[in-house]
């Protein structure tokens, strides 16, 4: 059936069309994408590029963005969005601020009491509740690997997370998902991390300790490590694994196993 929205988006990729050595420099550039088929490379590739046509891209100064670093962004930002169905889950927002280095953002967090606190943090990314996503250029640069850190899907996967309303680590669950299993295994998970931390903040976490700050971040960094270290997730935490990847529809350890 002839549909405006495919017609549209075969116009946009039609005017949009990369040469393909850039498009596999870009694949090679970025390893959390081995092992990914033909077939998905190339979906990849159509929403990078769309992604690209939807989003606008503003770089501080300071910060060079050529079409590479572009690409490279975009194809990490569809990665989680590459095995559910062509909705506008990045809805919502139209800007990302690459910033040249980590910064200051005044931080505001309501309490149990309902006190307002604030303070000054050191930050590398952020997703505001309707307005921009801000990425700092340095943490871009280090995501791609299969080292457990992803700046860009962690900051994009709390814009998932917000689809719902406020990010509180509960996004749109499909519908043969249910929310009960969804929150058994994120609040076990969750609470054994927080458990280990308040026994020894230092101690050793299998995953980044910045998870226990709450559940919008236990779920934005889950979905870091599920993309970036797959087997680390999996070894701490098999039950969040197996939600995430209800939710991705995705099995980023295996393909990881077969490379
Ligand atoms: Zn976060």
């Amino acid at each position: 059936m002839w549909s405006l929205r495919d017609w549209r988006r075969k116009r946009i990729l039609a005017r949009l069309a990369i040469e393909p050595a850039l498009w596999q420099s870009v694949l090679d550039s970025l390893p959390i994408l081995e092992g990914l088929t033909v077939e998905e490379t190339e979906r990849l590739r159509e929403r990078s590029l769309l992604f690209l046509h939807a989003k606008r891209l503003t770089a501080l100064p300071g910060v060079e963005l050529d079409l590479t670093s572009r690409l490279r962004l975009a194809a990490q930002a569809e990665l989680p969005l590459l095995h559910l169905a062509d909705l506008d889950w990045y809805q919502g927002f139209h800007e990302i601020v690459i910033y040249p280095d980590d910064f200051h953002s005044p931080q505001k967090h309501r309490d149990s009491a309902g006190v307002m606190h604030e303070w000054d943090g050191e930050h590398s990314g952020e997703a505001w509740l309707q307005g921009p996503v801000i990425l700092a250029m340095p943490g871009v640069q280090q995501s791609g690997t299969w080292e457990g850190y992803n700046l860009v899907i962690h900051e994009l996967v709390h814009k998932l997370d917000m689809l719902n309303g406020d990010a509180n680590g509960l996004p749109p669950l499909h519908r043969n998902m249910r929310i009960e299993d969804w929150a058994h295994a994120m609040q076990n998970a969750y609470d054994s991390l927080n458990t280990k931390l308040d026994a020894d903040p230092h101690a050793h976490t299998a995953i980044d300790p910045y998870a226990a700050e709450n559940p919008a971040e236990f779920f934005a960094v889950t979905s870091e490590y599920f993309f970036s270290a797959p087997d680390v997730l999996h070894e701490a935490y098999p039950d969040v694994y197996r939600q995430l990847a209800a939710f991705y529809r995705q099995d980023p350890l295996t393909r990881l196993q077969q490379l």
